[in-house]
C-alpha cells in the first residue's frame, strides 16, 4: 500500500500514521521528497480497510498496490529517483550517464589506455569486470582482487567513477572497498540471496535484466534489494533472448519508457551485450538515448581484437568518439545532456 502525505503534513502526522501501518503488520518504507512524503506499506495483511488510512490527518491519499512490487513501484516516489553515485555524478536527472570501458579488466596498461580514450570524451564512469561470468568455465574468468586493485588505481588516477560486477555475496567486502556501484549481471538477476544482501549495503547497485526476465521480474528483483534498505538501484535493459539469432540478444528497447512508467527508478541501456556486434552498437546506443534511456553501458577497447573477453562488441576509440559526438546532439533532442 502507497500513502502519499499531504503537502505540508506534520512529522506527528507521518508517525501516527507510521505507527498505525506498524500495527496493522506492515513494514514501512519513507521516501521524503521535496514537496511530499510518501510511505510505502509492504507485507501483513492482503485485504486492508485504506479508509482506514485514508481519514487520518495529514493524509491525502492512499492506493492500495496491485502491482506485486512497491518500492520499486513509480507510486511509491512519483517524483523519479536519482542516484548519486558519488564526484557529483548523478543517473536519473536530466544528464545521460554514460559508464564506458573493456568488458574485463585485463592489465594495468589496458585499463590506462582505455581510461585515456573514454575519459577525454568526458566518461565519468568507467565499467569493467573483475570477476567475470563466463559461459564457459575454460574461458578467462577475470583477474579478480588484482582486477579491482588496478582498476582502483587507474579510475582515481583518471577521477572516474567505478562500476564493476559481483557474482556472489561473499564478494560484498571486496566490492564495498574498490567500487563505486556494484553491478548485478544478466545471469544473478534472480540470484535472491546476492539481491538480499546488496539490500543491506547503501553503494549504488546496477541491477541488469536477465536475459530470459520479465520486466515484472525485473521490478520484483529490485524490490528485493529495496525491501532491505537500499533504494539505490539502477535498472539495465541489457537484451533479452529471443527466437531471432543474427545478434546476440534483442535489445528492448520499448522496456526504456514502460519501466519509466512502472518505476521510478533509473533505467539505462547496454548496447554492447545487447547485439554482440560493434557495429549494432551505434544504433542501438542512439536509440536508447532516443528512447529516454538515463544512461547507457558501453564496451570500449582499445585494441578490441586482442581482448580477453567480449573483443567482437567493443567499439574502437574511434568509433566511441563518434558515439559520444552523436549521443550530445541526440540527448539534446529529448531535453537531455551528457
Ligand atoms: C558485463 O556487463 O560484462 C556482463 C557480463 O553483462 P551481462 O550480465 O549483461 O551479460
Ligand atoms: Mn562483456
Amino acid at each position: 500500500m502507497i500513502v502519499v502525505m499531504q503537502e505540508g503534513a506534520t512529522e506527528e502526522q507521518i508517525q501516527a500514521v507510521i505507527r498505525n501501518l506498524m500495527d496493522q503488520g506492515f513494514d514501512v518504507h519513507r521516501s521524503t521528497g521535496a514537496i511530499q512524503t510518501v510511505l510505502g506499506g509492504v507485507g501483513a495483511k492482503t485485504e486492508f480497510d485504506t479508509r482506514v488510512v485514508e481519514l487520518m490527518e495529514g493524509v491525502q491519499e492512499v492506493h492500495p498496490v496491485v502491482a506485486p512490487y512497491k518500492l520499486a513501484s513509480r507510486h511509491f516516489r512519483p517524483e523519479g529517483t536519482v542516484v548519486d553515485l558519488g564526484r557529483g555524478v548523478k543517473v536519473g536527472g536530466k544528464q545521460v550517464v554514460v559508464m564506458a570501458g573493456p568488458c574485463s579488466v585485463e592489465g594495468m596498461q589496458q585499463m590506462e589506455a582505455i581510461a585515456d580514450v573514454v575519459s577525454k570524451q568526458g566518461v565519468r564512469v568507467m565499467r569493467g569486470g573483475a570477476f567475470k561470468p563466463r559461459t564457459s568455465p575454460y574461458s578467462f574468468q577475470g583477474l579478480g582482487q588484482k582486477g579491482l586493485e588496478i582498476f582502483r588505481q587507474v579510475a582515481d588516477r583518471y577521477n572516474m567513477l567505478v562500476v564493476s560486477e559481483i557474482m556472489d555475496q561473499t564478494q560484498i567486502p571486496l566490492m564495498l572497498e574498490y567500487a563505486d556501484v556494484l553491478q548485478v549481471g544478466a545471469r544473478n538477476m534472480q540470484n535472491y540471496n546476492l539481491l538480499r544482501e546488496l539490500g543491506k549495503v547503501s553503494k549504488p547497485v546496477l541491477l541488469k535484466r536477465g536475459i530470459a526476465a520479465t520486466i515484472e521480474e525485473l521490478l520484483l528483483s529490485a524490490e528485493y534489494i529495496m525491501s532491505g534498505g537500499n533504494y539505490n538501484v539502477i535498472l539495465c535493459e541489457r537484451g533479452i533472448r529471443t527466437f531471432e539469432s543474427y545478434t546476440r540478444n534483442t535489445l528492448d528497447v520499448s522496456a526504456i519508457p514502460v519501466i519509466q512508467k512502472l518505476s521510478h527508478l533509473p533505467i539505462i541501456a547496454d548496447p554492447s551485450h545487447a547485439t554482440g556486434r560493434r557495429d549494432k552498437v551505434l544504433p542501438m546506443a542512439r536509440a536508447a538515448v532516443a528512447a529516454g534511456a538515463d544512461g547507457i553501458l558501453v564496451e570500449v577497447h582499445h585494441d578490441p581484437d586482442r581482448a580477453l573477453s567480449d573483443g567482437p562488441q567493443a567499439l574502437f576509440p574511434e568509433q566511441f568518439e563518434r558515439l559520444m559526438k552523436q549521443l550530445r546532439v541526440i540527448a539534446e533532442a529529448v531535453e537531455r545532456s551528457i
